[in-house]
């Protein structure tokens, strides 16, 4: 076990969005330790971009010990925790007096860097010499995987499969149809309620049949489908009864797992009845960074602050100058959350959020 020293021991594990922010916020007013199997914390929302422009990685793929100057790093996945200790998957033990869990989804990345920005040079070469690319998933990560290509790449052939009836199903019935629309008028052909069970081909299939006996041709291609929660590791721990049925940490006004004092749960992985995004998890972060500060300097509890659900706004990048915007009254396509959020994808202004030069 490691010493904590004067300062509370806040351990924090999980270095995405959430975590991230957490650690940078709180590193001068806490023991922190930061555990995450990767060195690096990943902007998400530039993951597409990276594979149609790969030096774009450089920025959004940030070494923990970037914004971390003040903190521990343990590269390595929590596989179990007590009332005071979290195990890791070495079979090191580190204490703490408060316990934060913010793992997000499920996603095997390289544990470096540089490896992480070799593999997106890896997926440009793969999209640079493919003349067709099949993309299975009409998800947020689809749509914009598709409209990146088809933005850099208008001469490759885009068929995107998506099970179901419309795209974007995580957000209203009109983000779906403008995003139809443009992926139309791109030359991107889309095929709804039809599926291709690309786990059960083989790589190096050119020729793929859809669910209704369609044929689609492509020598290259993706799976977007959504990842699991990684939140397993907890099923045998103190936690599992605080999981509910989707796997959710179920958590209390205050961020907290329920019925514990000092655990916190931030990010995808709550039960917060919210769309699962990254500017939320970003909020649910700096309330817990408030309300460890005021147990750790010996507040009341009275003093934390709460956290109010976020309403559905969801934006959704077409290549580099167009997205769509979801408000909870209204849903907006085209130049206008193009110039917003397209053109460098918010990694300027997180970059920032998190200390660094934009
Ligand atoms: C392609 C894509 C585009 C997106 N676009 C947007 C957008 O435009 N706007 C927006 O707001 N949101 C967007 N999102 C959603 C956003 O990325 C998530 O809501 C956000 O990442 C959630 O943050 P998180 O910290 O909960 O989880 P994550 O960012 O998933 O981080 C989880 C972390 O936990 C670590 N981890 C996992 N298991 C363990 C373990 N056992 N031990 C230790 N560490 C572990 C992982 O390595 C990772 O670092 C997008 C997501 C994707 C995939």
């Amino acid at each position: 076990m490691e010493s904590g020293g004067d300062k509370r021991r806040v351990v924090i594990v999980g270095g995405g969005i959430a975590g991230s922010l957490l650690a940078k916020s709180v590193q001068f007013n806490a023991d922190v330790t930061l555990i995450d199997p990767k060195e690096y914390l990943e902007i998400t929302w530039a993951n597409l971009r990276n594979m149609v422009e790969p030096s774009f990685a450089e920025r959004s793929v940030i070494n923990h010990r970037d914004y971390l100057t003040n903190g521990r790093v343990v590269t390595s996945a929590a596989i179990n925790i007590t009332e005071t200790e979290v195990l890791t998957t070495e079979g090191r033990l580190i204490g703490y007096d408060y316990l934060v869990i913010a793992t997000g989804h499920y996603d095997p990345v390289p544990k470096t860097k540089e490896e992480r920005l070799d593999q997106y040079q890896a997926e440009n070469q793969k999209i640079q010499s493919a003349n067709s690319i099949l993309i299975v998933g009409g998800g947020p990560t689809g749509v914009e995987l598709a409209g990146e290509i088809a933005t850099d790449f208008p001469e490759k052939k885009i068929t995107l499969v998506h099970k179901g009836p419309r795209l974007l199903e995580f957000i209203g019935l009109k983000a779906g149809d403008k995003a139809l629309c443009w992926l139309k008028s791109r030359n991107v052909e889309v095929k709804l309620e039809q599926e291709v069970d690309l786990k059960s081909i083989p790589d190096g299939t050119e020729v793929y049949q859809t669910s209704m006996g369609e044929t689609i041709e492509a020598d290259c291609r993706y799976l977007c489908a959504g990842k699991p929660l990684a939140t397993s590791w907890l099923s045998e721990t103190i936690l599992k009864d605080n999981l509910d049925k989707r796997g959710r940490l179920m958590v209390d006004e205050y961020l907290r797992v329920k019925g514990h004092k000092n655990i916190f749960a931030i990010g995808d992985i709550t039960d917060v009845p919210e769309l699962k995004q990254g500017y939320l998890a970003h909020k649910h972060a700096l309330v817990v960074a408030k309300n460890l500060k005021v147990l750790m300097s010996g507040g009341k509890e009275s003093k934390m602050s709460t956290y109010e659900p976020g309403s559905a706004i969801a934006m959704v990048s077409l290549g580099r100058k167009d997205a769509i915007a979801q408000f909870p009254f209204t849903t907006i396509g085209g130049c206008v959350p193009g110039y917003i959020k397209s053109r460098d994808l918010f990694i300027g202004r997180t970059r920032k959020q998190m200390g660094l030069p934009s």
